[in-house]
């Protein structure tokens, strides 16, 4: 009887190599056309899924040829293909235990291809998101200057963040002409005469980026991502981990790519909000609901002028665009 390789006999670094799933067992095994009287099967070595046609399982007297099944390797060496259910009706209470043992076999498999990638690319991927702090301080920094500049702007404009509102609205009242023309239209329309308001809400300005004066702290983010990086590492690196340890591992690692993903974004939402338009849309906003002029932005600059004070200026900072493909390579 041949040395069988039963694929859980096999070390972690075989079974990263080993063929557990076929796409046409035919050309990948000898067959033997039907399950011979009294086999026992030493287990199952790979699944198969051939779409371009059904192929007749060695069950005797199996009548529907299948898509999907299974190579099974019989104790005296040799290999059958073989359906979930015919194969349950052959083999009895062997299949689901061996059926079990190739699924593990399967998502250990997965697992550590997943870990090989993580560990090949952790170490230059943590080191050039390490560069993040930066960043993330650079944003910081950004917000605060703003909301020290001008508080009061910077809490309503904070507000309407955390309530995810963007428009920017003032209230216009309406001479009595105008109440007067917006009655008789509305009449004409067939409306029931609800009483004019003589005030209007007129949107002058859109916030763009929104989220980068709400609340979240881009630091703490960053420094969330990277530990939780370093300890998926740590414990990747281990040996002989079990599936659970190295799921576990690997979540960790996503849960931190999606952390960073999220900085990613606020890093954006800060472009946004500095850029030249919004600036200008917000200084804008600020002067007609205060109706006075106090503010003013130009050449990257924003001037605010109090009576009996000196004008006092805020060069905006500007954020150079993020390099992302770190964190692409940590989540392919
Ligand atoms: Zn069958």
């Amino acid at each position: 009887m041949p040395e069988a390789l039963y694929p859980n006999r096999l070390t972690d670094a075989e079974l990263l190599g080993a063929r557990l799933h076929v796409a046409d067992p035919r050309a990948a095994f000898d067959l033997l056309p039907h399950v011979p009287d009294a086999a026992r099967m030493a287990g199952i070595v790979a699944s198969y899924e051939h779409r371009p046609d059904k192929l007749r399982c060695a069950r005797p007297g199996c009548g529907t040829p299948h898509y999907k099944g299974f190579v099974v390797q019989l104790d005296t060496g040799e290999h059958i293909i073989i359906g979930h259910v015919c194969g349950k009706a052959v083999f009895e209470t062997d299949w689901d235990k061996l059926e079990e043992e190739h699924r593990h076999l399967r998502e250990r498999q997965r697992l550590l291809e997943r870990k090989q990638t993580f560990l090949k690319t952790h170490a230059e991927v943590i080191r050039t998101l390490r560069s993040w702090r930066f960043m993330a301080s650079a944003v910081q920094d950004a917000r605060r200057a703003l909301a020290d500049f001008v508080p009061e702007l910077f809490a309503a404009l904070r507000e309407r963040a955390t309530r995810g509102s963007t428009a920017l609205t003032i209230t216009v009242k309406l001479d009595r002409q105008t109440v007067e023309a917006m009655r008789e239209a509305q009449a004409a329309a067939g409306g029931r005469g609800a009483r004019q308001s003589n005030e209007r809400e007129e949107t002058v300005h859109l916030l763009r980026g929104a989220d980068f004066f709400g609340a979240t702290s881009l630091r703490d983010l960053v420094e969330r991502a990277l530990s939780g990086l370093d300890d998926a590492a740590a414990r990747l690196g281990t040996a002989d981990l079990s599936n659970h340890a190295m799921q576990r591992a690997l979540r960790q690692a996503v849960s931190a790519a999606g952390d960073l993903r999220h900085v990613a974004r606020l890093h954006a939402a800060a472009r946004e909000a500095l850029s030249n338009e919004n600036l200008a849309g917000l200084v804008e906003w600020w002067n007609r609901s205060q109706n006075e002029n106090a503010l003013s932005f130009r050449h990257d600059a924003l001037t605010v002028t109090r009576r009996y004070e000196k004008p006092h200026e805020l060069r905006v900072p500007q954020m150079p665009p993020l390099d992302d493909s770190a964190l692409i390579r940590l989540e392919s």
